[in-house]
């Protein structure tokens, strides 16, 4: 292993999470830094320029995701990277994916991301022109948010086109491993803009979309 070697900032690593953010048991990599700024964002420590997020190297991290390794193997269960926006660390993905299958680790990846980053990471781990077979990721849950850009604008702060750009590719290459998220999004988009958002993704190729509310405020705690 040579020092350029990547490393990756992680505000988390969750275990035995069970058909959660991906199937069997898997384990969350929460990485550091993410590009949107939606309103309702519970990861607010992502951007809080104030914590310190854990470095791991490509060894370090499998090691200390391999105590699962047995729990992967007998569920059908890996390693899911979320965030934050995992992709902004996707040159470590790229090397990390692929020393633990050099390491024969029989585990399943997922990526739970918003897709809304410059097109070079995200070719960074899902180079241009590969087959579907040699996907490092089995399985995506895209956080579409709206694909109205106007709403997608409001509520994100930024601009839709990364994320239309890296969901295109992916229509192109995978779409059946794709698991698109459509929130309804308390006041900012309704139920027909889901049915909007449904319907156009149904139409560029995607079959899996999972229609949800956002919970934006806690259950009283009166007795
Ligand atoms: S994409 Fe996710 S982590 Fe980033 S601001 Fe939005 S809700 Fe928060």
């Amino acid at each position: 292993m040579t020092n350029d070697v990547p490393t990756f900032r992680a505000f988390a690593v969750s275990r035995h999470r069970l058909m959660f953010d991906g199937e069997g048991v898997t384990t969350l990599v929460g990485g550091y830094g993410c590009p949107l700024a939606c309103r309702w964002c519970i990861n607010g420590v992502c951007t809080d320029p104030s914590f310190r997020p854990k470095i791991y190297t490509v060894p370090s991290l499998y090691d200390t995701l391999k105590i699962d390794s047995l729990y992967f193997e007998a569920t059908g269960g890996g390693v899911t990277f979320g965030g934050g926006e995992p992709l902004l660390q996707a040159p470590f993905l790229a090397a990390f994916i692929r020393y633990a299958k050099e390491m024969d680790a029989p585990w399943r990846f997922n990526l739970e991301t918003s897709l809304a980053v410059p097109p070079a990471l995200f070719d960074a781990l899902i180079p241009e022109g590969i087959a579907e077979a040699d996907c490092p990721i089995d399985g995506f849950i895209v956080d579409v948010k709206d694909m109205d850009p106007a709403i997608y604008e409001r509520y994100t702060k930024r601009p839709q086109d990364a994320m239309r750009r890296n969901l295109s590719r992916l229509a192109a290459l995978c779409p059946d491993r794709v698991t698109a998220r459509v929130p309804l999004i308390p006041e900012y988009n309704t139920e027909e803009d889901c049915d909007r958002s449904e319907a156009e993704l149904r139409a560029i190729g995607f079959s899996h979309i999972d229609r949800f509310r956002y919970v934006t405020e806690r259950p009283s705690m009166k007795k």
